[in-house]
């Protein structure tokens, strides 16, 4: 079985969660904000990537203004990103896999950039990744995001580097200052080290013998507590008796599985 770092973070949040959005593939509709949000993340993603093929980006920059402003003013904001004279290799959208516990990882980076000389061709790394929030996130949030901890967890584990050689850069690009009128790109870089790395193995071989477990006993996965606050804003709270759906009002409702098929 695959798992990417959004299903190990739907696992360890709930997982009833996951057994509905992975194992049911039960889908729940975007917001409009959230879907043109995700659209535009796409295209800067796409148009970085086809920056670093070597491809002209000129023409879909012309029919974009935000795109066109956010990209001039990161490359005014960290022109070194953009320059690769010092750097050994580089590639976007580049894809690492390993197995844990009879599990497949890949992770996918958005741009990776190594250092190192031709006695050392592997000095140092750096995993750089795209984000089009409009705030940027904290630190603190980030190391404990699973997108972070499988990213350095899978360099380490699938090349020769030491953890104290990588590192994950965040860069936030359409984040904008109320004091100024132009989008103002923030970088967020975090450092690794070998505790951190034991620590991921830790929770990777924890998180996989958790999910060994549940799959052997079979559906339904394992529900919060029924006061859990994490139920309050689940799309599946209605179909769990959850959150409000726990309501007094609510609790008249029959359970999902009881209600008979409707004859159309
Ligand atoms: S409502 Fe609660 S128990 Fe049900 S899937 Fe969501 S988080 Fe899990």
């Amino acid at each position: 079985m695959r798992l990417s770092q959004g299903q190990l973070t739907l696992l360890e949040y709930c997982p009833r969660r996951f057994q509905h959005s992975i194992l049911e593939s039960l889908s729940v509709p975007s917001s409009p904000t959230l879907l043109a949000a995700q659209q535009w993340g796409d295209r800067f993603h796409l148009l970085m990537q086809q920056r670093e093929m070597g491809l002209p980006i000129a023409p879909v920059l012309a029919h974009d203004d935000e795109l066109q402003t956010c990209v001039s003013r990161l490359q005014a904001a960290a022109p070194d990103l953009f320059d690769s004279t010092d750097e050994s290799w580089r590639q976007s959208e580049h894809e690492r896999s390993f197995v844990l516990n009879g599990y497949w990882f890949t992770v996918v980076y958005d741009l990776l950039r190594q250092w190192g000389t031709a006695s050392s061709p592997s000095d140092r790394a750096e995993i750089i990744d795209w984000k089009t929030y409009l705030k940027p996130r904290t630190a603190k949030f980030l190391r404990q995001e699973w997108q972070t901890r499988l990213y350095l967890y899978s360099l380490v584990e699938t090349t020769d580097y030491c953890p104290e050689q990588i590192s994950m850069t965040y860069w936030f690009v359409r984040v904008t200052d109320p004091a100024a009128p132009q989008p103002t790109p923030q970088k967020i870089c975090l450092p690794y080290s070998e505790q951190a790395h034991q620590a991921t193995h830790r929770q990777l071989t924890q998180l996989t013998q958790q999910l060994t477990a549940l799959l052997e006993v079979g559906m339904p996965f394992p529900q919060l507590p029924i006061d859990s606050p994490k139920c309050t804003d689940c799309p599946f709270a209605v179909r769990c008796q959850r959150g409000l759906a726990h309501s007094a009002e609510a609790e008249e409702l029959p359970a999902w599985e009881a209600i008979s098929e409707i004859a159309l």
